[in-house]
């Protein structure tokens, strides 16, 4: 097989599953690429050991500036009146080497949490904020982060709660800033996530029965993540509508409608609908909603997070053993220096699918079905892709003295917040690349820092 066959093979440099950064060298070893700078990963993991997180911050940059544009083209191109911002979920991923460049490229943020904009504060005490950034605030209202959301308002940063329930509309009832509202849907999508019923936000009847609130700028609404199909994003939408005319006849200050997250990721590497024609057929459909309502268009905001952020990041992992599986779809158990329980989370929570990769060997012509296994004592703590395997190139092919090592693509989402400590495992470290350079963001856990947070 042919070099370019192999990176068929492994589904590299393919746009529409997100591996352009991907390349396999002349020695069957994964390489990332940005621009013309180049990094070979199999040299990294050998030099700082498995397992390690890779984080590339250009990935994140390229992605929103691309959304950035492809919506301002699309309003210009449509004549659309109304104005498009980007919000990122800072629960998707709230490290500072992921929120500090996104607010770069242009980013504005939404936090869920009172500790999250704690972390806001901390940027905007510390200037890294223009002052015309925008903060939305989602998540239930607890008394310490209304204080800080009436802090952060008297400092002048502009922040925008969202009422998620009738008691934090009247919570809120003297807060002099402006506000949004969440609406909560009956509809129904294809998504892991979608519910019978929720508790977020508020119905039609509950958001109208509010009145005229104060300020009143943002309908806000989030369907769910990995929304898998994209009618689904636009039904959406055009149920949101409705109530947002309704909502406009008492409170004229209402002009935004926030459509929140939901842009899936193709983790594996099944083609998905693309962003380029969903965004023109948000603008356009909301475009002639407004025009025969007789409303203005209104000004647009998503909070597309793991569209943002998974494909930016990559877990490399060791082989330590292998084991024979005597009858199962796969051939080996093959034990990893990591665990998907405690630092894949996902993978265990709502049974997530990776693509799985080779780092070294990659030009193996035999390969194995494989059941993989990490570090803890968890009968839980294993991973097969959709067909009941993972198919790896045989550890008896690979060299005396030389170690396997595998990368699980798209994990810059969610995963780093959900990590934990069964069996006292320690997280990986996070190496950065950028302008061709690599530095440690984190090291790996030490055994004093598990230690001291069980009291040790
Ligand atoms: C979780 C969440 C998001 C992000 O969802 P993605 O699936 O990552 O796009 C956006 N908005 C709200 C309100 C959320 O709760």
């Amino acid at each position: 097989m042919k070099k370019n066959n192999f990176k068929k093979f492994w589904k590299l440099g393919v746009k529409e599953f997100n591996t352009t950064p991907f390349e396999i060298n002349g020695d069957g070893e994964l390489v990332v690429r940005e621009g013309n700078y180049q990094y070979n990963i199999y040299d990294l993991v050998r030099k700082f050991d498995a397992s390690i997180k890779v984080y590339m911050p250009f990935v994140v940059e390229q992605r929103l500036s691309h959304l950035i544009e492809t919506f301002n083209d699309t309003i210009k191109q449509a004549k659309y009146k109304g104005k498009y911002t980007y919000h990122f979920p800072m629960k998707v991923n709230q490290n500072k080497e992921f929120v500090l460049p996104l607010v770069a490229e242009g980013a504005h943020l939404e936090a869920t949490s009172a500790n999250e904009l704690w972390v806001v504060k901390k940027m905007w005490e510390g200037e890294n904020f223009h002052s015309k950034i925008r903060i939305l605030c989602n998540g239930p209202k607890t008394p310490q982060y209304i204080k800080l959301i009436q802090h952060l308002e008297d400092k002048n940063l502009t922040i925008t709660p969202i009422i998620e329930t009738m008691d934090e509309a009247e919570l809120l009832k003297d807060f002099k800033g402006e506000r949004g509202v969440r609406l909560n849907m009956t509809l129904k999508v294809s998504s892991h996530w979608d519910k019978k019923i929720d508790r977020f936000g508020l119905s039609e009847e509950e958001i109208l029965s509010l009145g005229k609130m104060r300020n009143l700028r943002v309908l806000h609404y989030h369907i769910g993540s990995q929304v898998l199909v994209d009618n689904d994003i636009i039904a959406a939408l055009r149920e949101a509508f409705k109530t947002y005319v309704k909502l406009r006849a008492i409170n004229p200050t209402l002009d935004t409608i926030d459509i929140g997250g939901g842009f899936a990721v193709p983790y594996e590497k099944k083609k998905l609908y693309s962003m380029e024609p969903l965004v023109k057929r948000i603008i356009t459909t909301l475009r002639d909603l407004s025009d025969r309502a007789g409303v203005p268009h209104p000004d647009i905001i998503t909070e597309w997070g793991q569209y943002i952020v998974a494909p930016s990041q990559f877990t490399v992992l060791k082989i330590v053993g292998s084991k024979n599986i005597p009858k199962g779809v796969a051939q080996k158990w093959y034990m990893v220096d990591g665990s998907f329980m405690t630092d894949l989370l996902d993978t265990w929570a709502i049974h997530q699918k990776w693509h799985v990769i080779p780092v070294n060997h990659m030009d193996a012509k035999k390969k194995e079905r494989v059941w993989l296994a990490g570090l803890t004592c968890d009968s839980d703590d294993k991973y097969a892709d959709a067909d009941g395997h993972v198919l790896l190139p045989r550890l008896e092919d690979v060299a005396q003295g030389e170690d396997m090592y595998i990368a699980v693509l798209d994990t810059g989402a969610y995963q780093d917040a959900f990590a934990m400590h069964h069996c006292l495992i320690s997280s990986p470290a996070k190496i950065v690349l950028q302008n061709g350079l690599v530095t440690v963001a984190r090291k790996r856990e030490s055994p004093e820092e598990i230690g001291k947070l069980f009291g040790w």
